[in-house]
């Protein structure tokens, strides 16, 4: 009987020996651990339907497009994960503010007025807005709009310039939360007019046959950036830089630019 008790307390000091052994082993993985953290897989919102720069290709069921292409492009060069949701322009803004996305590539035009509440990677694509009408409107210009209603996209730069000059061309606004929408609404009359960026109504007007004209010059022409929420997010922005230089240099971008015929 004693030597089975002192066996019991042999035994019972050589687990706590082994436990706190495996409990030292574990630890020091921990801490391992802690100095390389897993990096982050970045939540990135998108518009859905902005052709070609982001919209659904019902052949592969997966969004496509030019900003989808340089942002894959860009992340295979900085080793960066992400996800993305294509929940349209103003979802999309409203998510980087809220802090539920990291950052948006969405056609987003730089602005001085977005800069107070955005932090923006450097220009990747140049483009303005433009004023459309109906292929058979006779409307050739703003002062024609008098009595009107206009067709515009949430919290566009569209938008905000019908908005600026609607008192004076005595016009009011009719707001749409997606591009077809909007155009729907310029097609069947139910608007006089709309406005939208450049090469995206260029591009409807070419690859659906929209019954669409465009009227007048391209309006406020600047630079397409990737956006993060003012002060956050600022690794990610020199990533995308980065990257950015890098398919620049090695023509990766050039090759994107071509393939949505730029
Ligand atoms: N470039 C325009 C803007 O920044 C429109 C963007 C969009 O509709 N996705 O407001």
């Amino acid at each position: 009987m004693k030597s089975t008790g002192r066996m019991v307390i042999i035994v019972l000091a050589i687990t706590m020996m082994f436990t706190s052994l495996v409990g030292c082993g574990k630890q020091a993985t921990q801490t391992t651990q802690t100095t390389q953290p897993t990096a982050k897989n970045y939540v990135i919102y998108s518009d859905n339907s902005f052709a070609p720069f982001e919209y659904y290709d019902s052949a592969t069921s997966k969004y496509v497009g030019l900003d989808m292409d340089i942002l894959a492009a860009i992340a295979a060069d900085q080793k960066i994960t992400y996800e993305i949701k294509n929940e349209g322009f103003d979802a999309s803004m409203g998510a980087v503010q809220s802090g539920q996305a990291d950052a948006m590539i969405a056609g987003m035009t730089i602005t001085d007025k977005r800069k107070a509440t955005f932090d923006f990677s450097d220009g990747y694509f140049q483009d303005g807005q433009i004023m459309m009408v109906g292929a058979n409107s006779n409307i050739k210009s703003l002062e024609d709009l008098k009595g009107s209603v206009v067709a515009v996209k949430t919290s566009t730069q569209g938008a905000e310039y019908a908005k600026g000059v609607a008192g004076k061309y005595g016009f009011t606004l009719q707001y749409y939360e997606d591009s077809p929408t909007m155009y729907t609404a310029v097609t069947n009359g139910t608007n006089a007019a709309g406005f939208e960026d450049f090469s995206v109504i260029g591009w409807a007007i070419k690859h659906q046959s929209l019954k669409i004209k465009t009227v007048g010059e391209v309006i406020n022409p600047g630079s397409y950036g990737f956006a993060v929420k003012k002060g956050s997010n600022a690794e990610l922005i020199q990533k995308f830089n980065a990257g950015l230089a890098n398919i620049k240099a090695n023509g990766k971008y050039k090759e994107i630019l071509t393939k949505y015929g730029y």
